[in-house]
């Protein structure tokens, strides 16, 4: 008899804890429940689970579920937050699960609670005392905002293992590599003056077309020496979301601001592009009075590459029966990636799904996600599934489906929930140990100091919260985990996470 509560009630509980990550700290709520949840299910699997705290007013941590011990293995990861959702947008209560032919409906159920019930069932499998080689399941804080917890975790010390699985949704079809994402903000600063006498002001207005003239110029550049055919998109971009300056046609402005966000390939270091910003800018406003400020909104996601034919990419093809893809999204793959280990990344559901109303992962879609998982735990830890025997196989999705309660809609009828006596069972065998650890440059360039490192390994292990400020809807066009994109929601008022430029 498995120690799990089948599928649909695991997800029903995931989903009902509020864990949505904010830069608005009314509407953060932290990942810490959903990390305790996981930590009491993976103990009650053998687990030895470790729970690294973070930083900040919502409570936030990652999780390290080990099963077996030794050297190499896998390590399936997932981040444990969500977006934040607006209510008044779904058709039914976000935290609350509901099943409608075969659809779990509910925050988060794609993106991504719905990989940790796949991988939880799928562990359940093996009998951890007979793993040649460790499985670890990771969880991570922050993701959907500025990636804090990985950074954490990498600062600290990632789980070692030859191979890494970052359950993001796919549709079940392994991503090798995917694009390295920055965003940056220039600001240009001149002096007011009457439109009757431009030359008495500095126009920021017409140093910001010099400049978006340089930045585009160097994107032609950068798309002519760069191509990689793997990707839908085979060259870099630059894009330019935001603009913003001036107030009335006749005074000269002294303010204007782009926000840009660039999409590497593999192989086109991060700090270098920047430095690269900083000398167009500083080339294309020379000489015109003005000052100029440009910082990172965020420290940045590196590119993923993992080659074509790294063992894990023809083992995921071969379980999941069709070809590696790339993506244009970023994940904390790379971070894995970067502690030596072969990574992909391989989920159930659809990122079309994920970050909207009515959000949902199919049945069917944590089913097979729980049998690929557990092909893949054999191939790198050994041992063998026991479908139906030591721990059931989550199969029972479907099976163990319970009916809906009297007077729901029949439609949407909520997921059954675990028992009051099974959720007791798992507070009373919660094991989960506390694992707490913790520009210059250029003389007319104002910089901001760093919160954190921009690539895996340069990240700092201690921060503070990020400063409050303004909305930063626009930008989410680029970066898609930016909660309230074109919503019309309230601006959100945690800043993004803003670095030393290294001009
Ligand atoms: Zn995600």
């Amino acid at each position: 008899m498995s120690p799990l509560p089948a599928p649909g009630a695991m997800l029903a509980e995931l989903v009902a804890l509020p864990s949505a990550s904010s830069f608005d700290p009314a509407a953060d709520r932290g990942n810490r429940a959903v990390v305790d949840r996981l930590a009491a299910w993976a103990a009650d699997l053998g687990a030895a689970v470790r729970v690294q705290e973070l930083e900040g007013p919502a409570p936030r941590a990652n999780l390290v579920a080990t099963f077996g011990a030794g050297t190499d293995g896998l390590v399936l990861a997932g981040h444990a937050d969500t977006v934040a959702a607006d209510p008044a947008a779904w058709a039914t209560d976000p935290l609350r699960l509901v099943e409608t032919d075969g659809r779990l409906y509910g925050l988060g159920a794609c993106d991504m609670k719905g990989f940790f019930v796949a991988a939880l069932h799928a562990a359940a499998r093996f009998d951890p005392a007979r793993l040649r080689a460790p499985l670890h399941l990771v969880a991570t804080a922050d993701e959907e905002c500025a990636m804090e917890g990985i950074r954490a975790l990498a600062a600290s010390g990632p789980p070692r293992a030859r191979w890494a699985v970052v359950g993001e949704p796919t549709g079940l079809t392994p991503v090798r590599a995917h694009k390295g994402v920055l965003m940056e903000r220039l600001v240009l600063h001149g002096r007011e003056a009457h439109s009757s006498d431009p030359a008495a002001g500095a126009s920021a207005i017409e140093g910001m077309v010099r400049a978006l003239a340089a930045l585009l110029a160097w994107r032609d550049e950068l798309q002519a020496a760069h191509r990689d055919a793997a990707f839908a998109v085979p060259t870099p971009t630059l894009h330019p979301g935001v603009l913003r300056g001036g107030d009335r046609p006749n005074r000269v402005c002294a303010r204007c601001e782009l926000q840009f966000d660039l999409r590497s390939l593999p192989g086109m270091d991060p700090e270098e592009l920047r430095v690269e910003i900083c000398a167009r800018v500083a080339r294309a406003v020379a000489g015109t009075g003005l000052r100029f400020e440009l910082r990172s909104l965020y420290p940045g996601t590196p590119a993923l590459a993992t080659p074509p034919d790294a063992a894990l990419v023809r083992a995921a093809e071969e379980i999941c029966g069709r070809p590696a893809t790339t993506a244009a999204y970023g994940t904390e793959a790379p971070w894995f990636a970067a502690a030596g280990m072969e990574t992909i990344v391989l989920g159930p559901g659809d990122i079309a799904r994920a970050h909207r109303p009515d959000e949902f992962v199919t049945v069917d879609e944590l089913d097979a996600a729980a049998d690929l998982y557990a092909r893949l735990i054999g191939r790198a830890c050994g041992g063998t599934a026991e479908g139906g025997g030591r721990h059931a196989a989550a199969g029972g999705a479907r099976s163990r489906r319970s009916s809906p309660p009297r007077g729901t809609d029949r439609r949407r009828r909520p997921a059954s929930g675990p028992s009051r006596r099974r959720r007791a069972a798992c507070r009373t065998a919660r094991t989960a140990r506390c694992g707490r650890r913790g520009g210059r440059g250029r003389p007319d360039c104002t910089t901001t100091p760093a919160r954190g490192g921009s690539s895996p390994g340069r990240c700092g292990s201690r921060r503070s919260r990020p400063p409050r400020s303004r909305c930063r809807r626009n930008t989410c066009a680029v970066w898609r985990r930016r909660p309230g994109c074109g919503t019309g929601r309230p601006p959100v008022r945690r800043a993004l996470a803003v670095r030393r430029h290294p001009c």
